[in-house]
């Protein structure tokens, strides 16, 4: 297959096989859990948006979904801290048993606004889905219901996840190497 991207990759962290299959396991262990509850997935763009088309088919049950877009990056590799909404829901999630879909948990500092800002729209529970967990950064205390993956405290891209919206729409994940942020950054 023909890339310009792969010259950007230092190492690949997880095929595509490997994450088909685990996401395949998280689509069966939702479904055990919330296939009578009618849920509703909320995908946090843009990160979710490969791993969310990928893990509503893995789950097959009845549900609904939707979008919220969230940002605490300028699109640098490290967290502001300061969450924004830049998208906001477009239906009631009142009384709803809600499925957060995120790319990645790092500091958390975007989930734990995301959680109490779902609540107080009086969602009726709110579980985590992250297709990746970079434990070692956390600042907030939070964690996910699912996570696909422990990652080690790099900076990576690939299957949703950007670099300055770059970088998404390959199909494994990998480490980006230093020098492509590093040139950005001087
Ligand atoms: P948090 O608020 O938990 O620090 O970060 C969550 C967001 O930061 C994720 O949704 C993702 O957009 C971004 N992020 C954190 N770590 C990485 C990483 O290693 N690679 C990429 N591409 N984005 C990351
Ligand atoms: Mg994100």
């Amino acid at each position: 297959m023909k890339s310009n991207m792969e010259q950007d990759i230092l190492k690949v962290l997880y095929t595509e096989e490997e994450i088909k299959a685990r996401v395949q396991e998280m689509g069966d262990a939702l479904y055990d859990q919330f296939h009578d509850k009618n849920p509703l997935f909320v995908g946090v763009l843009n990160g979710c948006f490969i791993f969310m088309a990928d893990l509503v088919r893995a789950s097959q049950m009845k549900s609904q979904l939707e979008f919220i877009g969230l940002s605490s990056y300028q699109n640098g590799v490290k967290s502001s801290g300061v969450v924004q909404i830049t998208r906001d829901l477009q239906s009631d999630i009142h009384g709803r048993n809600l499925i957060v879909v995120e790319d990645i948990l790092d500091s958390g500092n975007t989930l734990a606004f995301l959680k109490k800002y779902l609540l107080a729209k009086g969602a009726a529970t709110v579980n985590i889905v992250t297709l990746l967990d970079k434990p070692s950064r956390r600042e907030k205390a939070i964690t996910a219901d699912i996570a696909g993956f422990i990652v080690p405290d790099e900076f990576v891209v690939g299957y949703g996840l950007d670099y300055g919206q770059q970088y998404r729409n390959i199909p494994y994940i990998g480490v980006l190497k230093p020098q492509v942020y590093e040139r950005n950054e001087e």
